[in-house]
């Protein structure tokens, strides 16, 4: 059995689906920015909290949880500038819970997501996971001091885990059962379509005078369930012994600035966006986008789904 931490979030939800193709599932989840309905019903759910010590000894007592695998995060960047205690109490003090309990139940793979933000404002043009980490706002920070503990843990207690660095995640299942959904949403794909769809007036881009030939930021946008599929990758992986610890960049390989983001919203929908210049976003860096060999050398997987899918796939969940 898997236990999945924030399995009811965007990400998480996703992975699930996936997951219970070939795997017993739980989720816990404490629904502040999740929700019940993106549960698959197949799986066992258990509203609570990550850092809940006495509930974590339940589950891990009462069910023979092989492998954690931990979505559950406050994953803003701006809001982690303007709010940092709330990123190192959820990110990092929960998530040592977390940790501790699975080494008092002797529960020893884990899988946990990262993010590109640990990098800080890179000096390659196609990141890969030896560039240096120097994070640039408190969200990259709060997901760096997990994978020092990680590697702590490791070496103290045997720990074997995988980090896996998102880039930036976006689109919708194929059934267009679940999608992108935050609220407030703060993400770029899902404000444009919403914009498209009416439900705002006009979408502001968030600073053109960057050292970009369009001077708008440039991310690497990778399918939600291109995501999953690397998650069931490196737990079979950590299942089978092949890795005892690793740490992967999961995006695309391309990156696209916001402007032709927003083109290709406008191309795929038909519709024509009003766009506003406005002031700089706290913490963004100009350009991230991943070299993600390392993980098709070692585990085989890469992104299937390119840019114009991605939104294909997330209008379809937004028109639902
Ligand atoms: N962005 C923007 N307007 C918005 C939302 C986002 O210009 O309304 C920009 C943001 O500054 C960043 C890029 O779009 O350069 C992607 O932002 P998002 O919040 O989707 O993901 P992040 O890169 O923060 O993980």
């Amino acid at each position: 059995m898997i236990l999945i931490v924030g399995g009811a979030g965007y990400i998480g939800s996703h992975l699930v689906k996936e997951l219970v193709k070939s795997e017993k599932v739980i989720v816990l989840d404490n629904l502040t920015t999740g929700s019940r309905s993106l549960v698959d019903s197949r799986v066992d759910f258990i509203e609570g909290n990550l850092g809940d010590e006495n509930l974590l000894n339940k589950i891990f007592t009462q069910y023979p949880i092989k492998a954690v695998m931990h979505f559950a995060a406050s994953s803003l960047v701006g809001e982690s500038v303007s709010n940092p205690f709330k990123y190192y109490k959820n990110n990092v003090s929960e998530t040592l819970t977390l940790l501790n309990s699975m080494v008092e139940h002797n529960v020893k793979n884990f899988i946990f997501s990262s993010t590109a933000a640990t990098y800080g404002i890179p000096n390659m043009d196609f990141i890969d996971e030896e560039h240096s980490s120097n994070p640039i706002n408190p969200y990259g920070r709060s997901k760096l001091m997990v994978e020092k503990i990680l590697q702590d843990f490791s070496i103290a207690y045997g720990l074997n885990y995988v980090v896996l660095r998102y880039f930036n995640a976006a689109g919708a299942h194929e059934s267009a059962e679940i999608g992108e959904s935050h609220d407030p949403e703060t993400h770029l794909i899902p404000i444009v379509l919403q914009h498209l769809l009416g439900q705002r007036d006009k979408i502001t881009v968030y600073g053109n005078d960057y050292d970009t030939p369009d001077g708008t930021c440039i991310r690497d946008y990778i399918h939600v369930t291109d995501l999953a599929n690397a998650h069931i990758k490196a737990l079979n992986a950590l299942l089978t012994e092949l890795k005892k610890t690793a740490t992967y960049n999961l995006g695309n390989g391309k990156g696209y600035s916001v402007k032709e983001i927003i083109e290709t919203c406008e191309k795929i929908t038909g519709i024509k966006a009003k766009v506003e210049y406005g002031d700089r976003r706290a913490g963004d860096p100009s350009r991230l986008v991943a070299s993600s060999n390392k993980i098709y050398k070692e585990l085989g997987w890469r992104a299937e789904m390119d840019l114009e899918k991605i939104i294909e796939s997330a209008w379809k969940w937004h028109n639902r």
